[in-house]
């Protein structure tokens, strides 16, 4: 290996390297051809209000069905596909796609509630978000107020001013706007205040240590108070235990997601807890959708 290196001063790739590079070609290969075979499916996960304990929406959750992989969970592969630019393809794959699915639910009588999707730092730079959103909207005939859009606190800061532009030009559409895994970015506090968003998602890493970290509950704590002085509410995510939900409602937490609730359902499934939520009355359909 010396040897080698000391022959060839400028080879810069060792075997490792090359094999990872492999892995992601391979990945970024796959990725494409999932898009063409249609191996990306959504699952949906309840969000609750603390309070009522009624379900006040889902967060649409991508999972690649691989043949030859199996079920890849999306950190497997989200992040190769923002590098490789893949995302914008499967951004626009998953808003087509939650809008279609809530059409057909709104055509079958399936009771429908808000519906949360994440959208990439990557995705959020392209100018024409504003324009794609409404359009997907107006052809699937989708009222803005049943879509959230969950931004994450690592959206591009280059140009601040065209970022909370393009915010408020979606916040115009009517279409709702959260922060996700809030306090893992960079919070850059001056920018949250002039965000047009609707809350703050407290991230899962924070809910875990609730009921054993005092310093995951001091941020907790903050993060809501924050939030409600800001005028936003509150979301907590990755909520196992009935002990942090205890703890959540005492510190006036608005809403959870999380396992103790229900894990993201497949869409047979979300369906299924959808039609039983309302007759058992733990789901309100929001009035007045066409
Ligand atoms: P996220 O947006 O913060 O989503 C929450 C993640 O926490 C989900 O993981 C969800 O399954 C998981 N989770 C929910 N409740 C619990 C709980 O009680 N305990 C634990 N341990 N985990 C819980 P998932 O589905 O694997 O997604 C991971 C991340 O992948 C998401 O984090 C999001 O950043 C990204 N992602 C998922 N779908 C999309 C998408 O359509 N587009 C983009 N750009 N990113 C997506
Ligand atoms: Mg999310
Ligand atoms: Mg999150
Ligand atoms: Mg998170």
């Amino acid at each position: 290996r010396a040897k080698e290196s000391g022959r060839n001063r400028f080879q810069f790739f060792t075997p490792e390297m090359q094999h990872r590079l492999d892995a992601r070609v391979t990945l970024e290969q796959g990725l494409m051809r999932a898009l063409q075979r249609d191996e990306f499916v959504l699952h949906y996960q309840p969000q609750v209000n603390i309070r009522t304990g009624k379900v006040i929406g889902m967060e649409a959750l991508l999972r690649w069905e691989s043949p030859e992989l199996g079920l890849v969970p999306p950190m497997e592969f989200i992040p190769v596909a923002e590098e490789s630019n893949l995302i914008i393809a499967i951004g626009n794959w998953v808003m087509e796609k939650v809008c279609a699915t809530m059409r057909e639910w709104l055509n079958t009588g399936v009771p429908v509630v808000p519906v949360a999707i994440n959208v990439a730092a990557s995705q959020f730079s392209v100018q024409d978000l504003e324009k794609q959103v409404r359009d997907v909207l107006e052809r699937y005939r989708i009222h803005p107020h049943l879509i959230e859009l969950e931004l994450t606190e690592s959206l591009s800061m280059d140009n601040p001013e065209g970022t909370i532009e393009l915010m408020y030009r979606l916040k115009d559409i009517g279409v709702a706007m959260s922060i996700d895994d809030f306090g893992t970015g960079y919070s850059n506090l001056s920018y949250l205040k002039r965000f047009p968003v609707d809350k703050l998602k407290i991230d899962k890493s924070f809910t875990s240590g609730l009921t054993r970290d005092p310093e995951d509950r001091s941020i907790v704590t903050a993060v809501i108070r924050l939030a409600h002085s800001l005028g936003l509410r509150a979301i907590a995510e990755g909520v196992e235990t009935a002990g942090q939900l205890e703890l959540l409602a005492r510190e006036g937490c608005d809403e959870l997601q999380g396992y103790f609730f229900s894990k993201p359902l497949p869409e047979a499934k979300a369906i299924q807890f959808l039609r039983d939520g309302v007759s058992m009355g733990f789901v309100n359909v929001p009035d007045a959708i066409p």
